[in-house]
C-alpha cells in the first residue's frame, strides 16, 4: 500500500506536515445585499441572491450567530456579498471571534487599526479596458491606493479571454504596488459578448499563468497544478461539474453518491438563516464554472485520490500550501 512516507522525500514530508494539522472548516458568509458597484457578472446579482433574503440589522444578532457557528466547527469565515466593507460593524463581529477573510473590490479601505490582521482580498477583473466594461470603472487606481504595501492584502485577478497575451502587465502593476495576486478564470454567468472561453484560449490562459508563476514566484501565490485543474475542469482523469464539486451547501446536498465534500461547509445569505446552494451562483450551470476556490477544494478533499504517485501527492501538497496562504493559515 501506498503511504505518505513512502511516497514523499524528508522536504516533500515536512511540507506535507504543516498542512496535514490543519484542519480548515469554512463557510461563507453574505454580509450584506449591497454593493457600491454593479458588476456585468456578478454572480450574486446575476443570479437574485440578493433578494432571496432580507438582510438581518441587528448587530447583536450577528453576534450570536457567529458564536453558533463557532461552535459548529467553523474555523475560517469567508466574508463576501455585496461589499462587506460597507458593513465593518458586522464584519468586526467576526474579526473579532473567528479567523476571517474578506473579499472586497476595495473601493474602501478597511482600517487596520481595527483590523490589524484580517487577510482582505481585492477583486480586479482584467485591465482598465474590461474593468470599465464590466464593472463600469477602474477600480485598480483606486484600490491599489487603499491597500498599497499592505501585507494581509491579495489581489484576486479574475483573467478574462480579453487579457490572454496582457497578463504579464496586470502582474506588475500589482507588484509595484507590493501586494500579491492569485488568479482565477471568469464565468460569464451574464454571456457578455466576447468574455467566454473557448478551449483554445483555455490552453492559451494556463501557459501564461504559468509563465507568471515562473516570472514573478515573490507576487504570484499560485501552482501549476491548480493552473492545469482550472484550465480543464479535469482532475486524475475526472471531469469538474455538480457531481464532484466540493463547495455545496451540506444540508442542501443530496447528491447520491456524495463526492468528497468539504466538511460542515454552509454559504449563508445575510438574513442569517437561508442558505445558498453553494459557494458560489446559485442559478450557474456546473458545466459553465470555474470559481477558483471550488476548483481548489475539489483538489484539496482528494488527498487520498493523489496518493497514486509522488508527483500527484506533490500537486496535492502545492495546491493545498496554496489555499493555505491565500487565508493565512502558513505564511505567504
Ligand atoms: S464588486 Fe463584487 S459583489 Fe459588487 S457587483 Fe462587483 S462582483 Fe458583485
Ligand atoms: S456552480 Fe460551481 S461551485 Fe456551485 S455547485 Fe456548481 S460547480 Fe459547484
Amino acid at each position: 500500500m501506498k503511504t505518505v512516507s513512502s511516497l514523499l522525500n524528508p522536504e516533500w514530508h515536512a511540507r506535507y506536515k504543516r498542512i496535514a494539522k490543519l484542519n480548515i472548516r469554512s463557510s461563507i458568509y453574505d454580509v450584506t445585499n449591497k454593493c457600491n458597484l454593479r458588476c456585468k457578472g456578478c454572480f450574486f446579482f446575476s443570479s437574485d441572491e440578493h433578494k432571496v433574503a432580507s438582510e438581518e440589522n441587528d448587530i447583536h444578532k450577528w453576534e450570536h450567530f457567529i458564536d453558533k457557528e463557532k461552535q459548529r466547527g467553523v474555523n475560517l469565515a469567508i466574508l463576501i456579498g455585496g461589499e462587506p466593507t460597507l458593513y465593518l460593524d458586522r464584519v468586526e463581529a467576526f474579526y473579532r471571534q473567528l479567523p476571517t477573510f474578506c473579499a472586497t473590490n476595495g473601493l474602501i479601505k478597511v482600517p487596520r487599526d481595527r483590523f490589524p490582521g484580517m487577510m482582505v482580498g481585492i477583486s480586479l477583473w482584467g485591465d482598465e479596458a474590461d474593468e470599465k466594461v464590466l464593472r463600469g470603472k477602474d477600480t485598480f487606481r483606486i484600490s491599489s491606493r487603499n491597500y498599497q504595501g499592505d501585507p494581509h492584502t491579495y489581489y484576486l485577478y479574475t483573467i478574462t479571454p480579453k487579457q490572454i497575451g496582457k497578463i504579464e502587465r496586470i502582474i506588475k502593476k500589482i507588484k509595484d504596488v507590493g501586494l500579491k495576486v492569485h488568479m482565477q478564470l471568469l464565468s460569464n454567468d451574464e454571456g457578455v459578448d466576447g468574455f467566454s472561453w473557448t478551449p483554445e484560449e483555455l490552453e492559451a490562459v494556463c501557459k501564461e499563468m504559468d509563465d507568471v508563476l515562473d516570472r514573478y514566484p515573490e507576487t504570484v501565490v499560485s501552482c501549476k497544478y491548480y493552473h492545469q485543474v482550472i484550465t480543464t475542469g479535469m482532475m486524475l482523469g475526472r471531469e469538474f461539474g455538480w457531481q464532484e464539486c466540493p463547495s455545496v451547501t451540506k444540508p442542501m446536498d443530496h447528491r447520491d453518491p456524495q463526492p468528497k465534500r468539504l466538511i460542515e461547509f454552509i454559504r449563508w445569505a445575510s438574513d442569517l438563516n437561508t442558505m445558498h446552494r453553494c459557494c458560489t451562483s446559485e442559478t450557474r450551470d456546473c458545466s459553465t464554472c470555474k470559481d477558483g476556490a471550488a476548483h481548489m477544494s475539489w483538489v484539496m478533499v482528494n488527498k487520498r485520490a493523489h496518493m497514486r504517485s509522488s508527483r500527484d501527492l506533490q500537486n496535492w501538497i502545492e495546491v493545498y500550501e496554496m489555499f493555505a496562504k491565500l487565508y493565512q493559515f502558513i505564511p505567504w
